[in-house]
């Protein structure tokens, strides 16, 4: 859902999730084809007018995305291509002899290069939420924010490319395997720190329990189901309703720092059955470990990442660098040429975070519905309602094509979660639910 710069690291529970998409839709179609046999289905279901709006939004939407991704490719290519890269790294040299000084002039200017052509996108996206009600942010603040993440992207881009050039230049053959295991602390530690640290500078948090005893209390009732004990000061509220209208609420943070946010928009829509499922959800998440897990998945992502960007480097910088003005893996205006090779494979790679984050994601929707079964009445029809609630307020694709589907959706779509809610009830074919017992 709201993605931005933010997305660094965090797992949020809308970006984060990626999935076994065949494990998930084996399951979905499972009930599908089983459920009419048994039950009434409900269906995701929008007045013809905002079906119609939701349509054109995503498809949308789905454009803009891969227009970025090729966007962003094109942008390194013309980097390289135009020899802004080379020259840049010359400026750097004519300042200083130092590596580290060099870096410290040249990986700023190169984020500034490839994030500038980025921006009209970034204008249009933010006018395209505005006009389909998604987000109530103002121009002013809108800019601010992006100040502030191109802020984080200098430093935390700077920070990576000084240690990534340090290992080249002390193990030319070896480096991206001791940048992998550089990498790994240092994804903890940002993980760790984003809930106290980066998030702050974007929303305000208050504890769950100053403006809300009756949802904290109510969310305790899913917590002590769960058999879990979730501290109070580790649930709180963020004031979204300032530039979003959708709805939210998920886990993040690392040891410590681990913690439940839940968006104010979401507890102002809400009926609090509603949101004991929702919050049962995200401590579906909790309880099933989805951030270690998702962090181990993407260190094995990153192992293959920067041995593909170790080879293809050399690869590349034989064939083009005289080209480019590249003159080895340890120039620093070979940087361009390592992220061209890290986002093509991430691009390619998409399906498979996606299918990923779509299998936890349907692993926290059974969560959900086994841990509020008995706490409120209707448990399912309660879940399907959120889903549905959820979808108005997104304007979710009712009916989105399956390669979207496979390629981008990090969440089952809302159709599938509604018919799932509802076809889901293990208690009633005598079976044993699967993580609430
Ligand atoms: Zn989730």
């Amino acid at each position: 859902m709201n993605a931005d710069k933010r997305r660094l690291t965090t797992k949020r529970c809308s970006d984060i999730c990626v999935h076994l998409r065949s494990s998930a839709v084996a399951f979905v179609l499972l009930f599908v084809l089983a459920a009419p046999l048994f039950c009434q289905q409900r269906e995701y279901k929008l007045n013809p007018q905002d079906r119609e709006r939701a349509i054109k939004f995503s498809r949308i939407k789905y454009t803009m995305h891969f227009v970025d991704e090729i966007w962003g490719l094109a942008i390194l290519l013309g980097v390289l291509g135009f020899g802004l890269s080379a020259r840049t790294r010359s400026l750097a040299e004519s300042a200083t002899q130092r590596w580290w000084v060099q870096g410290l002039i040249f990986a700023p200017l190169l984020t500034l290069l490839t994030d500038l052509p980025t921006l009209p996108n970034e204008v249009y996206l933010q006018h395209l939420e505005r006009v389909y009600g998604q987000s109530v942010q103002g121009w002013g603040a809108w800019s601010w924010d992006q100040a502030k993440g191109e802020f984080l992207s200098i430093l935390f881009g700077t920070v990576f490319a000084l240690i990534l050039f340090g290992l080249i230049r002390w193990s030319p053959r070896r480096w991206w395997i001791w940048c992998w295991l550089a990498s790994l602390p240092l994804i903890a530690f940002l993980v760790f720190i984003t809930p106290v640290v980066i998030d702050p500078m974007f929303h305000k948090f208050t504890p769950l329990n100053v403006k809300h005893p009756e949802v904290v209390a109510a969310v305790q009732k899913v917590t002590r189901r769960g058999g879990l004990d979730i501290p109070v000061d580790r649930m709180f509220e963020m004031d979204a309703s300032e530039d979003v209208t959708s709805l939210n609420a998920y886990v993040t943070g690392f040891g410590a720092t681990k913690r439940v946010v839940v968006w104010d928009t979401t507890i102002a829509r809400c009926t609090l059955p509603d949101l004991m499922f929702t919050f049962g959800h995200e401590q579906g998440h909790y309880v099933l470990h989805h951030i270690p897990k998702t962090m181990a998945f993407l260190a094995v992502l990153l192992f293959v990442a920067l041995y593909v960007g170790f080879r293809g480097m050399a690869w590349l910088i034989e064939d083009y660098g005289g080209r480019w003005g590249v003159r080895g893996q340890s120039d620093w205006a070979a940087l361009p040429v390592l992220l061209l090779l890290m986002s093509a494979f991430g691009f390619i790679g998409e399906p498979v975070t996606s299918a990923w984050s779509r299998h936890q994601e349907h692993e926290a929707d059974i969560y959900g519905l086994e841990v509020i079964h008995g706490l409120v009445p209707n448990s399912q029809t309660v879940a399907a309602d959120s889903f549905q609630l959820l979808g108005e307020v997104a304007l979710a694709d009712p009916d989105p094509p399956p390669f979207i589907e496979f390629w981008l959706y990090d969440h089952p779509s809302i159709g599938e979660r509604v018919r799932f809610a509802q076809s889901y009830h293990p208690w009633d074919e005598g079976k044993s639910p699967e993580f609430v017992k």
